[in-house]
Order: structure tokens, then C-alpha cells, then sequence
């Protein structure tokens, strides 16, 4: 039993306009859900993504209008990483930002910028066997597009505390001091703690409330039992309609998700049409009039390129 790496992320937004034009029409992925937050539904919540909407490239984000703008702290992720496939998809991609403004920075094989609201990205080559999980643009060849997630970075005070969790109950293999990787029979991804700041964290706009792993949809009752077992605090395994999910805070205080790979989010829309309409779990739908009245109207940029 292992996890299939990263499922999705979760963040924050003030102002999913910005965030929607940030993430589709600047980075190229695809709105592949509009939601709600389901413990609190009159959250709005958009899920990005590969062309299918698979797992392993799902980034999530509440909005909150007008939320204070965050911080990313001790026990919070501070670093989303994507994989892209070259060099040359390296040098696209730091002309793409530079295009559009956004400043960015190259270490090595890794650049680093920020989302309009400060929240920490990468974009890194890779060399793996793992299904490159693109969404199509018009303006970004798919060569070089987004391939899905490779790693979130946290900031912890003593990553120590969290290894036995980490390597006894989840399976997770360190790979060096402070870094873990996590690979199932079809994907892998990593988990790795930087020392964190003084000041402590604020969950804000451009801040991230939680990750999620994969799990086989029969594993989910065993990671559950496991998770009981070493007194980790999971939540019982919750139905959430596309992905059955448990929820727990590792010792280090980052909020982890285990969620199954499957029904997915086809589940209730043909792949074709994903993230066209707000989709509701049917528990919800009896909301659909009051919930729509409520959100903030938003334009997909791909509509303008996908209908021609
Ligand atoms: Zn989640």
C-alpha cells in the first residue's frame, strides 16, 4: 500500500478573478471544477488542472473576498513545485513570466516566482516516467506546458517530530535530512520541510490550507486504519462526491488530506465540458439558486480559444 504522490492542493484566494486569469490563461491550466467549499458552501472553490482533471495535478483554492493577505508560517506549506519537461520549457517559461510581468528567479533547474496574491511556485525539470499531466493553451506548446505537481515545501521547527508518521504509517522514503518521497504503482511525488521563519504564520490569500495524497480507492479504509491506529486525529473518511477524503495535521502541523484517486471529476460532467458550470455534490444541489446568486461572476479565458 502506497500513496500515488500529490492529489491536489488546496490554497487561498481573495479574488478568484485574478486568481482565474493567473493559473488559466497565464501558467495554461485548465479550470477543471467550479465549486463550493463543502463544509461550507457558500465558499466558492475552483479546482485547476491537467486537460482530464487527473489527480496529481489538482490545485485547488478557496475564495474568501477580501480576505487578509496571509503569510505561510511554521506547520503551512510555503512552495508549490510543478514539473516541466526541459530546459527549453525552462527558458519559455521564464519569457512567459517576464511577458506578464512577474518576477522570477532561476536557481539551477528550478524558477521561482509568485502568484498575484504571493503564493510561492516552481516550476522544475524532471526527469521521470510519469505521465505528464498537461492542459492545452493555445500559447503554450505541449511540450513545455505544466506537468503536474513534483513536491510542496513546509516550514517546520523540528521536522524530527513528523518522520515517524511520515515513514511508519504513511510510507513515506526520506531521501535526505529533511525531504520525503512518496511513490505509488502509477505516480510519486515528495514532501519536504524548510526551517521556518520567526514570525509565525497567517492563513491569507496567497497561503495554502492543505495537501492531499493519493490513495487506491480500496486503500482508503486501511490508510484510515492506520491513521486511528497511530493517533494521528484523522477524521473519518469523508464522502466528497468526486474523491473520499480523511483529514489529519501531521506532527509538524501541516494540514494533510489522504483522498482516494478515484471517482474523479468526470464523475458528473463529460471531460469535454469540465469546469464549464458550478457543479454541485447532489447533497448541495438544492442550494445550486441561492449559491450562484452569491458568487462573484467569472469569465473563463478558455472559452474564448476553445469554441471556434
Ligand atoms: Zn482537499
Amino acid at each position: 500500500m502506497r500513496l500515488e504522490g500529490i492529489h491536489h492542493v488546496t490554497a487561498i484566494t481573495g479574488d478568484a478573478r485574478r486568481n482565474l486569469d493567473f493559473y488559466v490563461r497565464v501558467l495554461g491550466l485548465r479550470l477543471v471544477k467550479r465549486s463550493v467549499n463543502q463544509d461550507v458552501p457558500s465558499i466558492l472553490q475552483l479546482y485547476y488542472g491537467s486537460e482530464n482533471g487527473a489527480p496529481g495535478a489538482i490545485l485547488a483554492f478557496y475564495e474568501y473576498p477580501g480576505i487578509q493577505v496571509g503569510r505561510a508560517g511554521a506547520g503551512m506549506i510555503h512552495r508549490l513545485s510543478w514539473r516541466i519537461g526541459s530546459e527549453r520549457a525552462l527558458a519559455f517559461w521564464a519569457r512567459r513570466l517576464s511577458g506578464e510581468g512577474v518576477e522570477h528567479e532561476r536557481h539551477g533547474a528550478h524558477l521561482r516566482f509568485r502568484d498575484p496574491e504571493g503564493l510561492e511556485l516552481e516550476l522544475v525539470v524532471v526527469e521521470t516516467d510519469d505521465e505528464p499531466l498537461t492542459a492545452s493553451h493555445p500559447d503554450i506548446p505541449d511540450g513545455l506546458a505544466l506537468q503536474g505537481f513534483d513536491s510542496v515545501r513546509a516550514f517546520a521547527r523540528d521536522p524530527e517530530r513528523s518522520r515517524a508518521l511520515l515513514e511508519g504509517t504513511l510510507g513515506f522514503e526520506r531521501r535526505s535530512d529533511a525531504v520525503w518521497d512518496t511513490r505509488g504503482s502509477g505516480r510519486g511525488g515528495r514532501y519536504a520541510y524548510d526551517s521556518a521563519p520567526v514570525k509565525p504564520g497567517i492563513q491569507g490569500s496567497g497561503t495554502v490550507h492543505h495537501v492531499a495524497w493519493a490513495a487506491a480507492e480500496d486503500d482508503q479504509e486501511h490508510w484510515h486504519a492506520a491513521l486511528v491506529e497511530a493517533g494521528s486525529g484523522a477524521t473519518p473518511v469523508i464522502d466528497r462526491y468526486w474523491f473520499r477524503s480523511t483529514y489529519f495535521r501531521e506532527p509538524s502541523g501541516v494540514l494533510f488530506e489522504i483522498t482516494t484517486t478515484g471517482p474523479g471529476f468526470a464523475l458528473d460532467e463529460p471531460v469535454e465540458r469540465l469546469g464549464e458550470r458550478l457543479a454541485l455534490p447532489p447533497a448541495l444541489e438544492h442550494l445550486r439558486g441561492e449559491l450562484e446568486a452569491g458568487f462573484t461572476p467569472l469569465s473563463n479565458p478558455r472559452t474564448s480559444w476553445a469554441r471556434h
